[in-house]
């Protein structure tokens, strides 16, 4: 779902597309190379930061290594924190947003706790990696509620 009618039939973003998101995201932020990264994954970002109204910082989008999944290096995934919010109140905040379909939780995350958001296809998003935490060793582990409180209790 697009809040904002994008500019264009290409699924990634353009010049144009940053009037849009401006002021709240810019071209200068860590996207990688944002020419590759999916309109729909920017356009739900700004839902979430003008629904958070908070400044959303951008980790990284598109990138080729670095991460497990497949979601990066098809420009279909952002990690990022909510500045100032606690990583669960960031993550039920995501939930609200119907696009993202895969969320990853990174309690240890410095400065700050912070989220893993990709637009996977839909029909994915009950897929048993749709949902996870990562844990203080670097551990991908399952989001379970023992799992979560454990992790942001030694966040
Ligand atoms: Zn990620």
């Amino acid at each position: 779902m697009l809040p904002m009618t994008p500019d264009s039939k290409s699924p990634f973003m353009t010049d144009k597309d940053w009037s849009a998101v401006a002021p709240f995201f810019t071209p200068e932020e860590n996207w990688g190379d944002w020419r590759k990264v999916h309109k729909e994954l920017i356009f739900n970002l700004l839902a979430f930061r003008r629904f958070v109204n908070r400044p959303v910082v951008i980790l990284n989008a598109y990138e080729l290594t670095g991460h497990t999944g497949e979601y990066h290096p098809k420009g279909m995934a952002a990690d990022f924190y909510v500045k100032g919010m606690n990583v669960v109140d960031q993550f039920i905040a995501l939930t609200r947003f119907d696009g993202f379909n895969g969320i990853g939780i990174y309690p240890h995350w410095r400065p700050q706790g912070g989220l893993h958001g990709d637009i996977r296809p839909k029909e994915n998003r009950f897929d048993p990696d749709a949902r996870w935490i990562r844990d203080k060793a670097g551990n991908y582990i399952a989001l379970t509620w023992e799992n979560l409180l454990k992790e942001v209790k030694n966040g």
